[in-house]
């Protein structure tokens, strides 16, 4: 066993000393099993929420209903979740009331797919009545029990489907696709956020490619906001090389390849319920990089638009144009750096100084000014110096006279 198994272990033997049963489960015994680097672990046990309170003493409630209490033990905190059975599904995505119970097998059924109901116990010994290590080992993604009645409980698990596709190149086994097929209507039941952040796992996977390709054929677009009808567009998404894009970026790229009129960028993204930071990041991203296919970059684009937003639309752009050489990146940061001025607060004067050197009371005219003198800042005309800015517009006003 490795880290950051090993840091948790403590924390298992502790919950067997009091007579539980504790084991390393979901995703990152299956990473594990994979030779892939391990996020976080997650642990199951047979002590109810109320019992792991009572035997940690630092705990956090993060999602009692569903039995789960983060406990924070060494400096590190760890999900614990009580074993579980999930009652009658409503709608297709909840259940209407989960049960607490004492033991793995039940808990690990209630599980999405073989390769996540693989439990380990703190000696490193395997549980694994669904036999998830010969189908991590072929590679495929099938359901704990019949995909269509898997799939009808909780819909997004085709959405999870298809989000492991794209992370871990594996294929979609032959009934699990089938029911994927018949039931994704139901994928209308989801809540967006849900399935945003499943989207968001499939966009930053590597084999997405992949993954779109299977979204492609079964007519997965549709049940997604804003998707419906866009495969020719997911295609050329597709031809581009995106590896090493962020999420941010990735977003972008998939609203250039939509060729949205501008006006229904905003709208997209708040269907997608993406948060207002982002969504300016996202929309900045865009702009930038529609206007460096167009031209270089100007002063202006530069100071207006930032490093990190400099960073990104130059990423964009070279991939748009299918530029290996990662050069022009760092040309442009080093233009940026160069710059007089990097942001309206660093102008050496201040709408207060306009009011005294002219005797005149607030009003446009000052943001007028400002404007002015930063372009002759950007373009070099004037030092960033008050003396010197000062007598320039009064040359300035003088010549206007
Ligand atoms: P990741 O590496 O992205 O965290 P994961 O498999 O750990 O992948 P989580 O969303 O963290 O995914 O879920 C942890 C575990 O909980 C899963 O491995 C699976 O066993 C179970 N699980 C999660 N979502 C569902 C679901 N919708 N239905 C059934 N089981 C689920
Ligand atoms: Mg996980």
């Amino acid at each position: 066993m490795k880290e950051p198994f090993l840091s948790a272990v403590p924390v298992l033997k502790h919950l067997e000393d009091a007579g539980f049963e504790a084991y390393f489960v979901g995703g990152s015994v299956r990473d594990y099993l994979l030779n892939k680097p391990i996020s976080d672990v997650d642990i199951a046990t047979s002590a109810t929420p109320m019992e792991v309170k009572q035997l940690f003493s630092k705990t956090v409630d993060i999602g009692i209903e569903h039995g789960t209490v983060l406990v924070l033990y060494q400096k590190k905190s760890y999900e614990l979740t009580t074993f579980r059975t999930d009652g009658e599904y409503i709608d297709h995505r909840r259940p209407a009331e989960v049960s607490f119970i004492r033991n793995l097998y039940d808990d690990l059924k209630r599980r999405d797919f073989t390769m996540n109901a693989i439990a380990m116990d703190r000696s490193g010994t395997l549980h694994d009545p669904f036999n998830g290590q010969q189908a991590i080992k072929e590679k495929i993604i099938q359901t704990v029990g019949h995909a269509k009645d898997r799939f009808q409980e909780d819909a997004l698990r085709m959405m999870r489907a298809v989000r492991f596709v794209s992370q871990l190149s594996f294929e979609i086994e032959k009934e699990t696709l089938e029911a994927l097929k018949s039931n994704l209507p139901l994928l209308r039941e989801i809540a967006i956020e849900r399935k945003k952040a499943e989207f968001e796992k499939l966009l930053s996977g590597n084999n997405r490619k992949k993954a779109m390709g299977i979204m492609t054929q079964t007519n997965f677009f549709s049940y997604l906001p804003g998707l419906a009808n866009q495969e020719k567009h997911f295609e050329q998404l597709l031809s581009y090389d995106c590896e090493g894009l962020n999420l941010m970026e990735m977003w972008s790229m998939v609203l250039y390849c939509l060729k949205l009129p501008e006006k229904s960028v905003e709208p997209f993204l708040r269907k997608w319920r993406m948060a207002v930071k982002d969504m300016k990041e996202i929309q900045s991203i865009l702009y930038y990089t529609i206007t460096r296919l167009k031209q270089e970059w100007t002063v202006y684009d530069l100071y207006s638009a930032g490093k990190n937003i400099i960073h990104s639309s130059e990423k964009l752009y070279l991939v748009l144009k299918g530029i290996s050489e990662k050069e022009s990146i760092s040309y442009w940061l080093d233009r940026y750096e160069q710059l007089p001025i990097k942001a309206r607060t660093d102008l050496a004067v201040d709408g207060s100084d306009l009011m005294m050197w002219f005797d005149k009371s607030g009003g446009s005219w000052i943001k007028e000014t400002l404007l002015k003198i930063e372009a002759a800042i950007l373009e070099e005309k004037i030092v960033n110096d008050k003396q010197h800015i000062k007598e320039w517009l009064k040359d300035c006003s003088r010549k206007q006279d």
